[in-house]
């Protein structure tokens, strides 16, 4: 067999099983369509963790309680910026007070820690900036927010410094059963295993015939808009409400000090329309704060950890959900569970469970910084002005195990580029970077996928293309 085990999909929840059953002696690796791993994880470096508290299905409920315990330890160790704010979901009627009633008995009937209804005079003193009237609430203490590709990025680095090998730009067209695994047929190869874990949702395979997700059958569409405070008093914590409309309206503090606003909506509601209805609960939207604006189809699938074929050596992660960050810690370690017992392994002696360490500029004293120059001259260049990020970062970025090759890879590892002006200063010089280390030409280098690429052709004027 090539392999012990072949894991198809590297999003985040393929890293962090990879991750996770790299601690046993397996011979495993990844198999990717696109340039780079967890592409799709989201369009924003923050995600909340849910604490089940809102899900109505008690197996997702279960899983994102479990995700979000482990959280802590996971993010510590992996370095990976992680802060519990606590979420409010606030009633504005009586009748979504006797909703959220039912949502607390339901939280306290599943075990739920550390959720509390409050009247509405404690929410005004902890969000003195919400603009609504208000019955009651429901606090949630553990709720909290992560950077989701920073997580992605900790677990395939550190599963790929274990031996795990990640084969990029490969797609599976098929997976065929052998005798004692399976072969699995992609664009360039066909690989044998015993084990197959499937991330990826395909109708073509000739087992694991898993019914493709209608990326249109989704429940509503949220408005997401990316805030800058600007010095504007905005909400501490993760906030949940119902305006006038009955669309749900959410918002998040984001680990970089942002504001996330979001609404769920089944209507076609223009940018103009969502800006206002953001500023009806906050102290106010203009033009000028809106960083980003993008629609999200909003998935509410229930996920399904099918290990119904494992006595054949298939396990399948199914189902798509919006809190499927939250979760992949407690589905990565309940794999691995299912892997250990089925390929009877042993721990590795020499598991190295640490991320290679980066230097983050912005966050460094000027002594720091100081010192870091003298050793590398790049770190004293910046690159993007706006959340100071030097060359010294992009390189390192770029020579990491699992380094970026993409201008998206590069702006998900260092930040470049997600500052105010969207990468309008940087973006040339990401691009150079990217060619001078990877030894191609600018019109080579891809913004995210094959055939993005960001430079068209060669001007001749200019020497440095
Ligand atoms: C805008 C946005 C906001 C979000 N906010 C939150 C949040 O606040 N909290 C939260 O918990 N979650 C959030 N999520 C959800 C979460 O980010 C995603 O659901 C999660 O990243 C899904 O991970 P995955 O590994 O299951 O799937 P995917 O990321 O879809 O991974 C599957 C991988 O398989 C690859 N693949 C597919 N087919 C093939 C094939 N045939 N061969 C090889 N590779 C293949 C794909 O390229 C992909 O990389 C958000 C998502 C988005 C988009």
């Amino acid at each position: 067999m090539d392999y012990d085990v072949l894991i198809l999909g590297g999003g985040i929840i393929g890293c962090a099983v990879a991750y996770e059953i790299s601690k046993y002696n397996l011979n495993i690796a990844v198999i990717e369509k696109d340039y780079d791993i967890a592409d799709d994880v989201s369009l924003i470096n923050t995600a909340m963790v849910y604490d089940g508290v809102e899900s109505e299905d008690t197996l997702t409920a279960r899983l994102e309680r479990m995700g979000n315990k482990m959280m802590d330890t996971i993010s510590a160790k992996f370095n990976v910026p992680f802060k519990r704010c606590g979420s409010l979901i606030i009633a504005q009627t009586d009748e979504q007070a006797e909703m959220i009633d039912k949502t607390y008995k339901r939280a306290i009937d599943r075990g739920t820690k550390d959720v509390q209804l409050l009247e509405s005079k404690y929410i005004y003193e902890m969000e003195p900036n919400l603009n609504v009237h208000i019955k009651k609430g429901l606090y949630s203490k553990n709720t909290g927010v992560i950077c989701p590709f920073d997580l992605a990025l900790a677990y395939g680095e550190v599963a790929f410094d274990n031996g795990v090998k990640f084969k990029l730009e490969e797609e599976v067209i098929d997976i065929q059963e052998i005798s004692k695994g399976f072969k699995v047929i992609t664009n360039k190869n066909k690989l044998t295993c015993k084990m197959v874990i499937n991330t990826t949702s395909s109708e073509n395979y000739s087992i694991a015939n898993e019914k493709k997700i209608d990326i249109n059958n989704y429940k509503s569409i949220l408005k997401y808009i990316l805030l800058d405070n600007n010095d504007k008093k905005r909400f501490s914590h993760a906030l949940f409400m119902f305006n006038s409309k009955g669309e749900r309206i959410y918002t998040l503090p984001t680990i970089e000090g942002d504001t996330v606003a979001a609404i769920s909506t089944k209507d076609n509601v223009s940018y103009n329309e969502a800006i206002d209805r953001v500023s009806k609960i906050t102290s106010g939207v203009d033009n000028l704060d809106v960083k980003m604006f993008l629609d999200w189809p909003f998935f509410e699938e229930p996920i399904v950890i099918d290990d119904s074929g494992i006595d054949d050596g298939i396990i399948q992660i199914k189902g798509k959900h919006y809190g499927q960050v939250t979760m992949t810690p407690a589905i990565a370690s309940i794999v691995c569970e299912s892997v250990v017992s089925k390929m009877q392994c042993k721990l590795k002696k020499d598991f190295n469970d640490k991320r290679r360490e980066s230097y983050k500029f912005r966050e460094l004293s000027d002594e720091e910084r100081k010192k870091i120059i003298v050793i590398d001259k790049k770190y004293g260049k910046i690159i993007c002005a706006c959340e100071k990020v030097t060359e010294g970062e992009i390189v390192d970025a770029i020579r990491r195990p699992l380094g970026a090759r993409t201008v998206e890879g590069v702006k998900r590892r260092t930040g470049a580029a997600f500052g105010n002006c969207q990468g309008s200063h940087c973006l040339n010089k990401i691009v150079s970077i990217l060619a001078r280390e990877t030894n191609k030409q600018m019109t080579e280098i891809v913004k995210d996928s094959k055939d993005s690429n960001i430079v068209r052709c060669r001007i001749k004027e200019f020497d440095s293309m």
